[in-house]
């Protein structure tokens, strides 16, 4: 029942590498699934409002190697168009198990998706609609990961729950890949991730998330169910307040 819910309202942001399979790149029908199932779990079985805003690394990492002389506006043009791709990937995986959703574009594309409205994607919400943002903030030099700290607070949602597929389940004080002693943090400061520049978002989405209040939970979206635990309390990845 609701009373059990932590938040009621959250943006869902899952890494564009964490919605491709094993090689980070491209899509996997799999992973897609998993994912659909996870964030189906939260709209219906637990009556939280979930928008998500979907990341692009799988298709795009910017103006590296080869094409390094790209220009940076040009570059993240690119790779915004790649959010888009994983939107309609993602709605086709939940509307295939019956659940509505709404693409909302940062960048306008009437034939494919919705724009960017904020009172209408409240309202999705509120109609029990999966909303999914698409094209981060629509300007280059964003991150998606500040998109969605910009429209968890347009939307006044409660959380922001970043799932990445990086294998570490959690902010730590140091690489847990390559240092032993690496401790996880159950809960950590904005001000503390932003002065030891811990890896959780890049800076400009932190310093966003730390004005407006708004919790940062980071977890590994592989474990099965982790979704809905941090919904219902439970202690999985860290949570940045
Ligand atoms: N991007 C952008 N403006 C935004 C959001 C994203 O220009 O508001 C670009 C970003 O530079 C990157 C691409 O879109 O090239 C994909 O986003 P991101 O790297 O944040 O995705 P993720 O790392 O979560 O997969």
């Amino acid at each position: 029942s609701g009373s059990e819910v932590r938040w009621k309202r959250i943006v869902f942001k899952p890494s564009g590498e964490a919605l491709a399979g094993p090689s980070g790149k491209g899509l996997d029908g799999a992973t897609l699934d998993h994912t659909a199932d996870d964030i189906i779990e939260l709209r219906q079985g637990l009556g939280v409002d979930v928008a998500v805003v979907v990341g692009g690394g799988n298709w795009w990492r910017g103006r590296t190697g080869s094409l390094e002389g790209m220009d940076a506006t040009q570059s993240d043009h690119i790779g915004m168009l790649g959010t888009v791709m994983n939107a309609l990937a993602l709605q086709d995986a939940l509307e295939r198990k019956g659940q509505p959703t709404r693409v909302q574009s940062a960048i306008e594309m009437p034939r494919i998706a919705e724009a960017y409205i904020r009172r209408r994607a409240v309202r999705h919400l509120e109609k029990g609609r999966v909303v999914i943002f698409a094209a981060g903030t629509g300007n280059p030099f964003f991150t998606t990961d500040t998109a969605a700290a910009l429209r968890a607070a347009e939307i006044e949602a409660d959380a922001l729950v970043k799932g990445t597929h990086s294998g570490v389940d959690g902010v730590y004080d140091a690489d847990p890949r390559t240092n032993p002693d690496a401790k996880k943090y159950e809960t950590v400061g904005y001000s503390e991730v932003i002065s030891k520049e811990l890896k959780v978002m890049d800076a400009t989405a932190v310093t966003f998330c730390k004005e407006n209040g708004i919790p940062i939970v980071v977890f590994d979206m592989s474990a099965p169910g982790a979704l809905r635990q941090i919904l219902t309390g439970g202690q999985v990845g860290t949570i940045v307040q």
